[in-house]
């Protein structure tokens, strides 16, 4: 009969033991669309060699995708075909964030671990996993559907290390701050256009957008 002591992985997910990552240490749990890639401009190149229109002027996904000339935007759904079709088969051509890959190198090398947490399409795995090998980023993937907090809180059941968690959304933010009270929360968006759009509360989850100001508070909120 295995030893309650061995069992360190909570049925929700992974043990960080199987993703490589030293519970002794640190962790810093990243999201990648708007936080380290691009997310907006390539599925916004992707939308338009097809045809569509991508406006950003307002915060949001499928509410901004349009028909040129038309002022209603697409049907939710057509919209979440496209997307899932991005998934499928573009993904890998997302611009990085500037400054993301150093500053999580400068992290990693402060003896930080790094896990990558994305919600994406079961489907992109692969092409996610080869874009963030590509761009320096090649750290434990794990893909996630719906609020993170639920994930947050199975990977900070295993360490009594400090933990940081970045994201660019609020929802997100705040299902971690449900969870998992004591991890130090970042919210950071990425693409220029989005950064006025972009609902914040700062004083629940501190907002930085830009990635060298952001490894350095990440680094300060973690040492111990
Ligand atoms: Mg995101």
């Amino acid at each position: 009969m295995a030893d309650p002591k061995d069992i360190v992985a909570p049925a929700a997910g992974p043990s960080l033991a199987t993703l490589g990552i030293d519970a002794a240490r640190p962790l810093v749990i990243v999201d990648v669309d708007e936080v380290l890639a691009l997310f907006m401009e390539g599925f916004g190149r992707f939308l338009e060699a097809r045809g569509l229109e991508f406006r950003v002027d307002r915060f949001a996904l499928f509410q901004n995708i349009y028909r040129p000339g038309e002022t209603t935007h697409l049907e939710i759904e057509e919209g979440r075909r496209h997307y899932d079709e991005f998934f499928r088969t573009a993904c890998g051509d997302l611009p990085p964030s500037p400054g993301g890959a150093e500053a999580l190198r400068a992290l990693k090398a402060a003896e930080a671990e790094i896990v990558i947490l994305t919600n994406a399409p079961g489907p992109a795995r692969m092409g996610r996993a080869r874009w963030l090998g590509r761009h320096g980023l090649d750290y434990p993937l794990l893909i996630n559907s719906g609020p993170k907090g639920p994930a947050v809180a199975a990977l900070a059941a295993q360490t009594r290390s400090p933990i940081a968690f970045v994201d660019d959304l609020l929802p997100n933010l705040e299902s971690v701050a449900e969870t998992t009270p004591h991890a130090h929360r970042f919210q950071m968006v990425a693409d220029p256009r989005l950064q006025p759009l972009a609902p914040s509360t700062p004083e629940r989850h501190r907002r930085i957008d830009d990635w060298a100001e952001l490894g350095q508070a990440i680094a300060e909120a973690i040492r111990r």
